[in-house]
């Protein structure tokens, strides 16, 4: 048994076994296919191109290492046309839904081993050429750089860091926890995991190389620890802390159906952030009064191009259909900082929480932004959808959105959409959108403050730097008497304010935001029943 600390990010108990994602053999993108015959079509073609590749090599080696050189490579281009093989990687990605290079890849190590289990010891040799074409075809389909693994079972992940397009690639019924090397309790990755309840731990020193895929561990995301090969004791223990916070949550429950207000009547509203469509379950589950983050710029993370508007709409669509009139606040995207999709060709900043992200790029590239828009203010219809701009920092800035979005509302409806012009708010996380807060409250419907990125701006910390954890510090007098400030002149204005940072869950903190007036905080969906005991017992 080994025990190791970390950094708890996200709650929760678990036992079960580890994946240890082996990077450098899965040099994959992370990608999952929605059209897959589009993607069989890309196999098609890179087989062609594979097939160009080889005969170059086998001409080479014919000149170099005469007649048995080149066969090799004829032998490759054989193997290319072997409809078994081909057929298995259409199949993979038809059922899998996932990329052609992960399917090449995975149906080389199926070959492989096939044919390293022969007798004949011909056929044995044959398992290292199908490695070597699946991993040309892979390698031709595939930019090669970030990791696209799937554990076969649930499992706890144990990885040096998981990107958040990794985290949305995973998929969810198969992570029972994570323990990272690196990262942040600040990181979209950790955000990811509070939003999924994943128990999660950063930070945590281990060696790789003293672990394997199937060895067992149990991750108490309350402690911060992670004890790999539990003995008998140990695993007792563990099981009876896990019923204990079943329980609780139990005694959650009964708060289910209930209002969120004080005990002199006053009203808050506990919506939940969600990142995809499948947390809508979550929220529900959770008995979310409404959605008041929806992240939307996971949907762009993970995969090879831009969402299309019609598949962003059935997406918004959905998600307010399911809340059935209850609100539903979509962030437009938030692309840029840890949230990196290469299509979007932002290529390598100085320093990107600062960088070219958020509304900036909506700005800049509006016809990426228009696009959203469409879906946005088609799904308005079906629900109740308000939008919110990410990351602003002045009046003009407002001024360009809204104009864009009156545009845009004006096409629809001259092309004979049913739509209308949702309520449009905006995100307050920059110390300018606080000090100018009064002027911006003329401007929109509602505010919504993300304390993760202003505790960032205002306190001059990466919220991903591990190193500086220590001085994130959400609590900083600076941070809440912004707050204050931001609920003042949004009340001066007649409109209504929320928290959606992770601020916004701190039960320490629930008191204080309610005397100074915020209307409505959004957090994880395992955290709405907490925060509205939290607010029952303010007298
Ligand atoms: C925030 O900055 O507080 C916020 C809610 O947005 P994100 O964490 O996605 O940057
Ligand atoms: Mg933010």
């Amino acid at each position: 048994m080994m025990q190791l600390s970390g950094k708890a990010v996200s709650g929760g108990i678990v036992l079960g076994p580890i994946f240890v994602p082996d990077r450098k053999k899965e040099q994959i993108h992370c990608v999952r296919i929605t059209d897959t015959e589009a993607e069989i079509d890309r196999v098609r073609a890179a087989v062609k191109q594979v097939k160009v590749q080889l005969q170059a090599l086998a001409d080479r080696a014919l000149e170099e290492a005469g007649e048995s050189g080149a066969a090799i490579f004829e032998a490759y281009e054989l193997m290319l046309e072997d409809a078994d093989y081909l057929e298995a990687i259409y199949d993979d990605i038809r059922m899998e839904k996932v990329s052609g290079a992960r399917a090449a890849a995975a149906t080389g190590e199926r070959f492989a081993e096939l044919f390293a289990g022969m007798e004949d010891e011909y056929m044995r040799a044959r398992a290292a050429d199908v490695r070597d074409i699946s991993e040309r075809l892979a390698d031709l389909l595939d930019g090669g750089r970030e990791t696209d693994f799937f554990p076969e079972e649930p499992s706890v992940i144990v990885a040096d860091d998981l990107s958040p397009s990794e985290m949305v690639s995973l998929d969810r019924s198969k992570i029972l926890a994570f323990a990272t090397i690196q990262g942040s309790v600040g990181s979209h990755t950790a955000i990811l995991a509070r939003m999924m309840n994943i128990p999660a731990l950063v930070e945590v020193p281990v060696n790789l190389e003293e672990i394997h895929t199937g060895m067992i561990a149990v991750v108490d995301g309350f402690e911060g620890t992670v004890t790999f090969e539990p003995d008998e004791d140990f695993r007792l223990q563990t099981e009876k802390r896990m019923k204990k916070e079943q329980e609780q949550l139990q005694r959650l429950e009964s708060l289910k159906g209930r209002k969120t207000a004080t005990k002199s009547g006053k009203k808050i509203d506990v919506y939940a952030n969600i990142g995809s469509e499948d947390d809508v379950a979550y929220a529900l589950e959770n008995d979310a009064e409404g959605i008041g983050l929806f992240r939307s710029e996971f949907l762009y993370l993970g995969r090879r191009d831009f969402p299309t508007e019609e598949e962003q709409f059935q997406v918004y669509k959905r998600v307010v259909q399911r809340m059935a009139g209850r609100k539903v606040i979509i962030r437009t995207l938030d692309i840029g900082g840890d949230k990196q999709a290469d299509y979007f060709n932002i290529g390598i900043e100085e320093n990107p929480a600062m960088g070219y992200r958020a509304v900036r790029i909506c700005l800049k590239q509006p016809e990426i932004f228009r696009i959203q828009l469409r879906a946005l203010f088609r799904a308005s219809v079906f629900g109740n959808l308000s939008v919110m701009y990410p990351m602003i920092i002045s009046e003009e800035e407002v001024r360009q959105i809204l104009r864009i979005a009156e545009e845009v509302q004006a096409e629809l409806e001259a092309e004979g959409y049913p739509c209308q012009c949702p309520e449009q708010g905006i995100m307050i996380e920059t110390p300018a959108a606080v000090m100018v807060s009064d002027e911006l409250a003329e401007l929109v419907d509602f505010f919504s403050i993300g304390t993760n990125d202003l505790t960032q701006y205002t306190l001059a910390i990466d919220r991903q730097n591990e190193r500086l954890a220590d001085y994130y510090d959400p609590h900083h007098k600076a941070i809440l008497r912004m707050i204050r400030m931001v609920v003042e002149n949004a009340h001066k204005h007649g409109i209504r304010v929320g928290i959606c940072g992770e601020l916004g869950a701190d039960t320490e903190l629930t008191e204080e935001f309610v005397r100074m007036g915020v209307d409505e905080l959004s957090v994880a969906p395992s955290m709405i029943l907490k925060v509205r005991k939290t607010v029952r017992e303010i007298s």
